[in-house]
């Protein structure tokens, strides 16, 4: 099985969540800037009030910008939705759609999730869409039907056109946020599935040249390597573990 071959590198996205202030946000892009190991592709997604900011503190530089979401409609009458070109227009090449808080706060479907994905490709960011199974959902054994259906409804019917690149986070949902990933074996059995699930729905080249496969879920300093040995896993998704310097610049080093 072949990695994606645009790139060797390994791709490490931090989702800051709703953690930092703009401050704070400007003070660790600056750092990430100066200091970050060059070899590692880094993305990193600040609030939509500091993407802008962001922008410029990363403009000239080698780190890349994303948003945390972003609407399916391009513009018109939707308070408090922020669009895709939009965010392309600031200075964002990736966008991640669907994780799991989203899912479950403000209960996105797999339809929203769909539309988001389109919308975003047709922008021209690089949608990161989330998959991942709750705790309950392991526990009945349902795991991999979630994984399947989840990725299969986010991309059944999108076209990919050579250009477009489309990254599939998985992201166990019991373990964001616990300091606990599940081991390195675990994670690869559900990258394989996911993997499975793209060549059904597209061909192998299109899987081997425009598709990316990331962990996320308390991957750390320690762990990072582990994730990334694995087959079919081209990066990582980082939350807690990139919220601090201390933390995030040896977690890129390790990658
Ligand atoms: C996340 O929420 O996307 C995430 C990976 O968080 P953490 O690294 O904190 O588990």
């Amino acid at each position: 099985m072949s990695q994606n071959i645009m790139t060797n590198n390994p791709i490490i996205i931090a989702n800051w969540k709703m953690k930092l202030s703009l401050a704070e946000t400007l003070a660790l892009a600056k750092t990430l800037k100066m200091k970050a190991d060059k070899k590692a592709e880094v993305v990193v997604c600040p609030t939509f009030p500091a993407l802008a900011e962001t922008a410029k503190v990363l403009k000239g530089g080698r780190i890349k910008l994303g948003a945390q979401d972003c609407f399916w409609e391009n513009s018109g009458s939707y308070t408090g939705e922020v669009s895709a070109p939009q965010l392309k227009e600031i200075g964002c090449q990736f966008v991640i759609i669907g994780h799991s808080e989203r899912r479950k706060y403000l209960n996105e479907t797999d339809e929203m999730i769909h539309a988001k994905t389109k919308a975003a490709l047709e922008a021209g960011l690089t949608p990161i869409i989330c998959v991942g199974e709750t705790f309950e959902q392991r526990q009945e054994g349902a795991k991999d039907y979630v994984i399947i259906h989840q990725t299969t409804k986010a991309l059944e019917g999108i076209e990919i056109k050579s250009h477009q690149q489309v990254i599939v986070a998985y992201e166990p949902v019991w373990v964001i946020g616990s300091g606990q990933a599940v081991s390195p074996n675990a994670a690869q059995e559900v990258h394989d599935v996911i993997r499975q699930v793209l060549l059904d729905l597209f061909n192998l080249e299109v899987v081997s040249n425009n598709f990316r496969i990331v962990y996320g879920g308390s991957v750390d300093q320690t762990n990072v390597k582990d994730f990334l040995s694995l087959e079919n896993t081209s990066g990582v998704l980082v939350g807690m573990a990139s919220l601090r310097p201390s933390d995030f610049l040896p977690l890129i080093k390790n990658a």
